[in-house]
């Protein structure tokens, strides 16, 4: 079904697909290209597409807003852009467009019903947002709530999926043998937003930022600790970009690795035990190529004792998507397992024993991709490493 093309009205959204020099750098870092080899599905080839679209004000064809869907929104197209076309924006804004036509994939309709309903993606009741403690309930105990100038903010998806619960116990076991005062929000932590932002609904995602920052006023909180890359770029880009920067002023939020090195600078916590592993790490997009964090999560691997860093062949700026990022596992789940499996071939290739990362989103997809190609590799969320390093 196609409905009429509505002109895009976004200050400047009209330019970029005119700027594009169709040079083809962004083709074979684009992992949507690379799995389709289809030039329509690469970003020079959409951007071709939208202008002419534009050009013509013919309606938009469904199949370019799949188009537009089957992208990860990894960030390596902006990140090597002849033309330095802010082409991560520039996407997100596309899908607000096509939001606002109403051809949103089923599965961004799905998750915009749950938020609505129950201010969490995965349609479940707020009382159980605290699903995620029950293996650290004593460590928990009266934190739900209390005044505490550290928050831990754990998202749907370590809240909810059991399968990543383990991310927020070891964050919790970490600041509690650190020392740390901490306060969480229990069912008064509401969805952080990304996936509205990813999918370019902004306007839909206001109402989940204020409340959230509102909490974390109430709460006296200074400093906001994330597992999740998604929940992190939404409190600390998006927010501020909805709401102005002064909601978000004095607050400070630091993804789970800045916080691990910040424990460890002060002598909170200390690596004495021996962990000989060899651990290739994949940079989530989200923290990387989003929000220019390469370096926290390698210095605390590089203070554990035997542990042996390995980079793989696309790392940093120029590492891959796991597959997962955008909503593409949803709208997609084909594409991001095929796109997974690739980055778990690049971690076998440079004899890891295992993958690592920092991110609920990639930590399923990466499982997924072992799974796909059928991989004896593993894998395991930087906490998980910090918690076995540790000793705790
Ligand atoms: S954000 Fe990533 S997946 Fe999307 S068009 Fe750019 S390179 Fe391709
Ligand atoms: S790298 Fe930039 S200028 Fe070159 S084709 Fe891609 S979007 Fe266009």
């Amino acid at each position: 079904m196609t409905k009429p093309f509505e002109p895009l009205k976004l200050e400047g959204l009209d330019l970029e697909p005119t700027i594009c020099a169709r040079c083809g750098f962004c083709t074979f870092v684009c992992p949507a290209y690379l799995d389709t080899l289809w030039d329509s599905q690469s970003p020079r080839g959409k951007l071709f597409q939208l202008a002419k679209l534009i050009r013509s004000k013919k309606p938009i064809p469904a199949d370019f807003a799949a188009r537009i869907f089957n992208c990860t929104l990894c960030g390596a197209c902006q990140e090597i852009c002849q033309t330095d076309i802010p082409l991560l924006r520039f996407w997100q804004l596309v899908r607000q467009e096509i939001g606002n036509i109403e051809e949103w994939p089923e599965i961004v309709n799905y998750i915009d019903g749950a938020l609505q309903e129950t201010n969490n993606i995965m349609e479940m009741d707020q009382e159980d947002r605290m699903l995620w403690t029950d293996m650290v309930d004593d460590l928990v105990e009266g934190k739900t709530g209390i005044k505490a100038e550290v928050a831990y903010f754990a998202g749907c998806n370590i809240s909810f999926k059991g399968t990543l619960a383990h991310m927020g116990e070891n964050t919790v076991k970490i600041m509690t043998a650190a020392g740390v005062d901490f306060t969480i929000l229990g069912e008064e932590e509401y969805c952080c937003g990304n996936p509205y932002f990813v999918a370019g609904g902004f306007e839909q995602g206001k109402e989940l930022a204020k409340h959230n920052l509102k909490k974390m006023r109430d709460l006296g909180v200074k400093t906001v600790v994330f597992n999740c890359p998604g929940c992190h770029r939404s409190f600390a880009e998006e927010y501020p970009h909805l709401l102005g920067k002064e909601a978000t002023a004095g607050l400070e939020f630091i993804p789970f690795s800045e916080f691990a090195l910040r424990l460890l600078n002060e002598g909170k916590i200390k690596f004495t035990k021996n962990y000989p592993h060899e651990v290739a790490w994949h940079d989530p997009c989200e923290l990387g190529r989003h929000q220019n964090y390469y370096n926290p999560a390698r210095e605390i691997l590089d203070a554990i004792p035997g542990l042996t860093l390995l980079e793989m062949k696309h790392t940093k700026n120029k590492a891959r998507c796991c597959g997962g990022g955008g909503l593409l596992k949803g709208v997609n789940p084909m594409m991001s397992v095929r796109i997974s499996g690739r980055r778990v071939e690049e971690a076998t290739k440079v004899g890891a024993e295992f993958m690592a990362s920092e991110c609920p989103s990639c930590t399923m997809s990466i499982n997924d991709g072992i799974e796909h190609i059928a991989s004896e590799m593993k894998f395991k969320d930087l906490s998980q490493i910090v918690v076995e390093a540790l000793g705790l």
